[in-house]
């Protein structure tokens, strides 16, 4: 794995058109030296992901999809698949945001799946997982952490291990403005790493992985997310669709 310089990564989710998708790539592009030292992707809706992506042509910012199939090919009217994503030019591809497990039936054994389809056709997993709070208030975030990701680690060769992505994910922290403390967050990355040292058997690779903290990432936030040893970067929602935003957020890392 290449040596780590932090990931930022901008979710749109289900934002966009034709016209704004380039008004705010052409704002970041624009940006783009500021932040040369870190990798940075966007996650636009799938339509857009070839006009994205030609508009990105040429920079070091890539596209990351927000959502895969769990199979390759097939009868699955509405879906995605992993291959198809690879062909767009993608690098990464989000598994199991929060979004898609309240609202869409991903379970964890369907994000294992996916994780295996991202693999399988070359993309990077970035698999997310986080707890409700009614989870951290009932003292079951590391269980339920624990359920989601164990799944997804384990058909993965050390190999593939190596190039996995985790984001922590907590439910609460999501489009709510309250982001977690630094507490919080560092108990919890320190928790994964060690669940995929344990699971896994590959205690230099879970050291050596990256970890993202998303929840209301903000210009401000950043700032002291960025000093954070175990926060390898951030996946940011809202914030990711201003490009003056979103740009202070990669600067800071
Ligand atoms: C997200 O959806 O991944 C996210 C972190 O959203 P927000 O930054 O808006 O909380």
């Amino acid at each position: 794995q290449a040596p780590l310089n932090a990931l930022v990564v901008g979710n749109w989710k289900m934002n966009g058109s034709l016209a704004t998708n380039a008004t705010l790539l052409e704002g970041l592009r624009a940006e783009a030296a500021s932040f040369a030292n870190i990798t940075v992707s966007v996650c636009p809706p799938f339509p857009y992901l070839a006009h994205s992506a030609s508009l990105l042509a040429g920079s070091a910012i890539s596209c990351t999809a927000q959502n895969l199939c769990h199979e390759a090919a097939g009868a699955y009217t509405g879906e995605v698949a992993a291959s198809m994503l690879a062909e767009l030019g993608c690098r990464y591809v989000l598994a199991g945001h929060s979004e898609r497990r309240a609202m869409f039936g991903d379970s964890s054994e369907r994000v294992a799946a996916k994780t295996r389809m991202a693999f399988n056709a070359g993309l990077i997993p970035i698999v997310c997982v986080g707890e409700t709070l009614a989870q951290r208030e009932a003292g079951q975030t590391e269980a339920t952490l624990s359920a989601q990701l164990l799944p997804s680690l384990a058909s993965l060769s050390p190999a593939e291990l190596d190039k996995l992505v985790l984001a922590y994910e907590p439910v609460w922290a999501i489009g709510t403005g309250h982001v977690a403390s630094a507490e919080q967050i560092s108990s919890v990355l320190h928790y994964l790493r060690a669940l995929v040292a344990s699971s896994t058997g590959q205690a230099d690779i879970a050291q050596r992985m990256p970890v993202l903290y998303g929840g209301s990432v903000n210009p401000a936030s950043a700032q002291w997310l960025a000093k954070m040893p175990e926060v390898s970067g951030v996946l940011v929602g809202g914030a990711s669709l201003n490009a003056r935003d979103f740009s202070e957020i990669c600067r800071s890392f």
